[in-house]
């Protein structure tokens, strides 16, 4: 059965970012800022999303909970036809977008400053490359 409390209080440095919908530090890399979404859909269905590329039961594996977590509790004989799978909006995405399009921005700065990119700068920015390719494979989806 799905309890969003218990999810959250599993993560680290978990943040509101709206209503039913966080992020957080993923547990399934070693993330230095949060790679995770976190959404409480209509229906009771909690969606996880990795954006560095994580599989869901490699995220609840490394919490120990089972996917079976991240659904509602269902009354017998539940229509499946109507268990839609749960996405992520386009405005989330492209916040997400807007979030790591700022990361590459203070890396192109440094460097039009003539300043060195440190090696915490240049993960942050192969991450922010790869998550902007995660968004382009889950909009095309
Ligand atoms: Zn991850």
């Amino acid at each position: 059965m799905s309890d969003i409390n218990t999810l959250l209080s599993s993560l680290d440095k978990v943040k509101n970012t709206g209503p039913g919908k966080y992020i957080a530090i993923c547990p399934s890399h070693a993330d230095r800022r949060p790679s995770l979404s976190i959404k409480l859909t209509d229906d009771d269905k909690i969606l996880l999303k990795c954006w560095a590329g994580c599989q869901v039961t490699e995220i609840v594996g490394a919490i120990g909970l089972t996917l079976s977590d991240l659904m509602p509790e269902k009354p017998q004989g539940y229509d499946r036809a109507h268990a839609r799978v749960p996405r992520f909006s386009k405005s989330e995405m492209f916040d997400r977008l807007l979030h790591e399009s700022i990361i590459l921005g203070l890396g192109i700065r440094r460097l039009l400053n003539g300043k060195e990119l440190s090696p915490a700068d240049i993960q942050s920015i192969n991450k922010a490359e790869s998550i902007i390719d995660e968004l382009r494979k889950e909009v095309s989806r």
